[in-house]
């Protein structure tokens, strides 16, 4: 079989006529400064090695994929409880959609939907101050990445907490079901920092190895969840990382992964490798449309999908 560096070479080859497809999401001001032609991929593979092409050295926003590590955060120190004030089913609806909450009470359908995530953060926020919340969720990242230079953005955290009216509506309703334990204004400075954390695909697939390898950290045997966690959260990856577009995710690429709307995917192939990939132009759902292609060649390729 040809050489993994090969394969993604190829894969990023074959795509740059296509580079600036897509719509770079601009509901978010700051982020819509973002060149739409960048386009880089990394792969790190549980065996240790990092293959990388195109803009994969450059920090971008990971917005929601953010989502994953805080989840992985949450489920460490409240355990399944957290399950009680969120749920596991895809949601089928955009991901700042507001009309489930309604007839289900408060509880959102997953923790990476918006008003999940912001339930996420608002259980990190349990006994620290913002500031705190802030840190640990960086530090976190930071570890896993092993980088100390993953940074927030402060412009895009700004950028957000002026203009995300929608999040402020969602936790305040959520607030009134009794399923925010904070004001409002705090979770979301939580949540809007933890969105606005800067990474480059080289950072992110080695953040997101741990779930390609059972829990684990290849390099240095650190037990970041246990293989039964890691598992889940791959599953909530496949069944709800991309929002009303999961299906179709699943359908192409057969691996769980988790979209940003800065344009990033973070997709992992269990017991082989965490693959970041970065494309700013979004489709209809806000998933990035170059990224899902390229998720999808090199899924075909390596044959890493997960349905054999
Ligand atoms: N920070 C973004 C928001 O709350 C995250 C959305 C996303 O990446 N899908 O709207």
């Amino acid at each position: 079989m040809a050489s993994l560096q090969s394969v993604i070479q190829g894969i990023y080859t074959e795509l740059l006529s296509r580079l600036g497809s897509g719509k770079v999401a601009d509901y978010i001001p700051e982020l819509a400064k973002v060149n739409p032609r960048r386009f880089g991929i990394a792969v790190a593979t549980v065996d240790g090695d990092v293959h990388a092409v195109g803009d994969a050295e450059e920090s971008f926003s990971i917005q929601s994929i953010s989502k994953v590590f805080a989840l992985t955060l949450a489920l460490g120190t409240h355990g399944d409880a957290l399950w009680k004030r969120v749920g596991r089913e895809p949601s089928g609806s955009a991901f700042n959609s507001i009309v489930q909450l309604e007839h289900e009470s408060g509880i959102p359908r997953n923790p990476f939907i918006n008003a999940g995530a912001i339930v996420v953060c608002d259980a990190i926020l349990a006994r620290h101050r913002p500031k705190e919340a802030i840190g640990e969720i960086l530090r976190f990242v930071r570890a896993l990445a092993d980088d100390e230079t993953v940074a927030i953005d402060p412009a895009v955290a700004r950028s957000e907490q002026k203009t995300g009216f929608r999040n402020l509506a969602l936790a305040s309703y959520m607030r009134s079901f009794g399923n925010l334990h904070h004001p409002p204004e705090l979770t979301l400075g939580v949540y809007f920092h933890q969105c606005a954390i800067a990474m480059s695909c080289r950072q992110l697939a080695r953040a997101g190895l741990f779930l390609a390898n059972g829990g684990c950290v290849p390099s240095t045997g650190f037990t970041v969840v246990s293989r039964e966690r890691a598992r889940r959260i791959c599953a909530l990856m496949l069944t709800c990382g991309h929002y009303d577009g999961s299906g179709d995710f699943a359908f192409r690429v057969g691996l769980p992964g988790k979209s940003g709307v800065g344009g990033g995917i973070l997709a992992v192939a269990p017991n082989r490798a965490s693959i970041a990939v970065w494309s700013p132009g979004l489709d209809k759902h806000g998933n990035s449309e170059l990224g899902t292609l390229a998720l999808q060649m090199l899924a075909e390729r390596m044959g890493w999908s997960i349905f054999g």
